[in-house]
Formats: C-alpha cells, sequence, structure tokens
C-alpha cells in the first residue's frame, strides 16, 4: 500500500501537487469539459482546509516550446469558481520567479504554475527538470491519474527526489475502485469491451480472461473472433493475422469456464459514413461488401441478459463507429445499460468516458475513470511506474 496525503502533516508546509489539468480548450480559450479539474478538487480543498501552501503543476496538450494556447491561465480561473477562492497563476513553472512567488505564499493559498511542457525536460524526464521542480515544495502529491503509466520528469523523477512522495485523493480513488473491480470483486463480475483492433486489446483480453466471469466482445474486434469460427463477415475489419489468437482466446476462455459473448447481429453498411445504406443482420449474414459497423438490437438484449445477474461491471471502448449517429446506438445503449444497473459500475478509456458524457450519463456510472491510457495498463495487469515510485505505507 501506498501512503496518502492522510498519512503526511501538511500544516504550514509547501505542497508541490502534479495534477492532471488536461482539459479540452477550444478556439477561442474556453474550456469544454472540466471534469478533471473537479476531480482535483478532494485534494486541493483538503490542503486548504488543512492550511497548507499549495502548489499546484499540470500539463496541458502536446505543445511545441512556449505556445500560448496551451497556456493553464483559463484553467486558474476555472479552478478558482471551483474553490470560491482566488488561484494564483504563475506564467512559468521552474526559476527564480517562480521561487519568490512560492516563498510570498501564505497558509490556506493556492498556486497553480504554468504548464509544465513548456519545457522539454517534462516529456524527456530531464533529471535537471525534476530537480528544479523539487525545490519548490517540501511534500509531494501525485494526483494526476491519468499520467501514470508515462515516465515524465514531474510524475516519474519528481517524487524519488522530493520525499515524503505520497498519493492524493483522485489517485486514490482510482486504485480503490481498480481494486474492487479487477482485484477483489463481487461475483459475478462483467467485463464489456469494444473498439477498433484486437491487438491493441489483447493484453487486456488476456488479463480479463483470468479474472472476469463474463466478458462481452463488441466493436470491430468481434469480427476477428467470428472469422476465427470459421464465418464471413463481409468487409469488416478484421486482423487476419490474430485469427489463430481469437481462436486460442475462445478455447482458454472455455478451459477457464469463463463465459465469453460475442454480438449476434450487427448494423451494417457499405462504409463508413453516414450516408450509406444501412440493415441489421444476423452474424452469419454479413454480405460480401458490407461492414458491421454497430452491435444490433438482438445483441443487446443479449448483453442486458449478460449484465442481469452482475454484481460488478467495467466497461471499455466502444460497440460501433459511436462517432458516427446511424452507429452510434449500440454504444449509447450500452451506456444506459451499465447506468442502470445495479451492480458496482466501472468504466474507463478515452471514447468510453467521451460517450458517457454525451449520453449524459456520467453521475449514473460508479466510477469513470479519469485516465484513458493509466486505465487501460491497470486492465492489462501492469503496475503503473509512477505510483510505484511514491513512498509506501510503513
Ligand atoms: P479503440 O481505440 O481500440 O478503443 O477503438 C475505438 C474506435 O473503434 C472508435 O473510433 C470506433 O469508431 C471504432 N469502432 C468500433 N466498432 C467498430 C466497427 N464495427 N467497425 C469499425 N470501427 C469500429
Amino acid at each position: 500500500m501506498k501512503k496518502s496525503l492522510r498519512d503526511v502533516e501538511v500544516k504550514g508546509k509547501r505542497v508541490l501537487v502534479r495534477v492532471d489539468f488536461n482539459v479540452p480548450i477550444d478556439e477561442q480559450g474556453n474550456i469544454v469539459d472540466d471534469t478533471r479539474i473537479r476531480a482535483s478538487l478532494p485534494t486541493i480543498n483538503y490542503l486548504i482546509d488543512a492550511k497548507a501552501k499549495t502548489i499546484l503543476i499540470s500539463h496541458l496538450g502536446r505543445p511545441k516550446g512556449k505556445e500560448e494556447r496551451f497556456s493553464l491561465r483559463p484553467v486558474a480561473k476555472r479552478l478558482s469558481r471551483h474553490l470560491g477562492r482566488e488561484v494564483h497563476f504563475y506564467p512559468d513553472c521552474v526559476g527564480d520567479g517562480v521561487k519568490n512567488k512560492v516563498k510570498a505564499l501564505k497558509e490556506g493559498e493556492v498556486l497553480l504554475l504554468e504548464n509544465l511542457r513548456f519545457y522539454e525536460g517534462e516529456t524527456s524526464c530531464d533529471e535537471e527538470f525534476a530537480k528544479k521542480l523539487s525545490e519548490l515544495g517540501e511534500i509531494f502529491v501525485n494526483d494526476a491519474f491519468g499520467t501514470c503509466h508515462r515516465k515524465h520528469a514531474s510524475v516519474y523523477l519528481l517524487p524519488q527526489i522530493l520525499k515524503p512522495a505520497v498519493m492524493g485523493f483522485l489517485l486514490e480513488k482510482e486504485i480503490n475502485y481498480f481494486r474492487k473491480a479487477l482485484i477483489d470483486p463481487q461475483r459475478p463480475v462483467v467485463a464489456l469491451l469494444g473498439g477498433a483492433k484486437v491487438s491493441s486489446k489483447l493484453g487486456i483480453i488476456k488479463n480479463l480472461l483470468r479474472r472476469m466471469d463474463k466478458l462481452f466482445i463488441g466493436g470491430a474486434m468481434a469480427f476477428t473472433f467470428i472469422k476465427s469460427l470459421g464465418y464471413e463477415v463481409g468487409s469488416s475489419l478484421v486482423e487476419e493475422e490474430l485469427i489463430g489468437v481469437a481462436r486460442d482466446i475462445l478455447d482458454v476462455a472455455k478451459k477457464l469456464d469463463v463465459k465469453l459473448y460475442l454480438p449476434v447481429d450487427f448494423v451494417i453498411g457499405k462504409e463508413v459514413s453516414d450516408n450509406t445504406p444501412t440493415k441489421v443482420v444476423p452474424w452469419q449474414e454479413i454480405p460480401k461488401g458490407w461492414m458491421g459497423l454497430d452491435i444490433g438490437p438482438v445483441s443487446l438484449s443479449l448483453l442486458r441478459e449478460v449484465l442481469r445477474d452482475a454484481q460488478t461491471v467495467i466497461w471499455n471502448g466502444p460497440m460501433g463507429v459511436f462517432e458516427l449517429d446511424r452507429f452510434k446506438e449500440g454504444t449509447f445503449q450500452t451506456a444506459k445499460m451499465v447506468a442502470e444497473s445495479p451492480a458496482l459500475t466501472i468504466a474507463g478509456g478515452g471514447d468510453t468516458d467521451y460517450a458517457i458524457h454525451r449520453a449524459g450519463l456520467y453521475d449514473s456510472i460508479d466510477f469513470v475513470s479519469t485516465g484513458g491510457g493509466a486505465f487501460l495498463k491497470l486492465l492489462e495487469g501492469n503496475d503503473l511506474p509512477c505510483i510505484k515510485v511514491l513512498d509506501d505505507k510503513d
């Protein structure tokens, strides 16, 4: 177990908190979705109440050097509104100017520094850059779950230099939910997987096979599995080189007595476009020149049955080309079923998160992970390097 913010004395201390304020900002400089800012509030409010001097650091986007449109300044404003108090902002994250600003901080005050990625040393994991950051604080808190799979200076090196280095409340929540879903779940535990490629989800499928009672595989991934059973799937997306692997996975599922489900019907089209003609057909009847672009209504009924007795549900990946109106229904209905399930429900991944938001179901799912890539790494059964380097509990 890793130490948490609750395990350290923070009163009057300069606490350097790595948050993930990588929020979408439109061309006018407006924050389009502030979920990640809101997710960090429990940690920041705790530090304010405990009279710490809070210094927040984050990245935003992928700037090439100091590009104003990737500035965190608008985030400081939005954060101020959520906290109901002023958040100081400084337009740099290392150097003497920052040090002076930090020195002037009073107990209970909050300071947000400029985008870490304005310095190349952040992503190249430069030791000098991490050292400079370490001079700003007396305690390090990692609350940036979304970056914990990346060995970047502020999340990977900094906690090795600046001690104590502990988990913030968001990180703790992510890890606790993950444990409840994967390590010690209430059973039956069901995973719903979607997305385009078996190759990118292979690690997850293999890990989940050992841990789940039921596994539903939708999205374009389903076609490689269906093909492995000897059926033709028209021009649907198939990874030919993985047909053998798909077959093995079906065999392993049988051996482990994991119930593996595939969609039984599809919404098919001639091309990936909202203007294509569509039909709904059983999986055995996808004609030449047509491709499966969403799961069909019978598959959704099957999914409802699969979920009926679930105590824990994990969902990652869209069931179809949900970006297009003609093929979004499968994914949106899946989101609805997960949201309505009385089970403990956990979802994650960039597209999944987006679909849940668009469906307005964010608050109906027990936990939506704030980390796309980091969540997938955990599902694969991997440790996250930036959590590993935090202090262990005594
Ligand atoms: P991934 O990044 O692997 O989770 O894949 C997400 C992408 O899979 C989304 O952009 C979906 O449009 C795409 N996708 C899901 N189902 C299908 C399908 N049946 N055919 C083609 N693409 C799909």
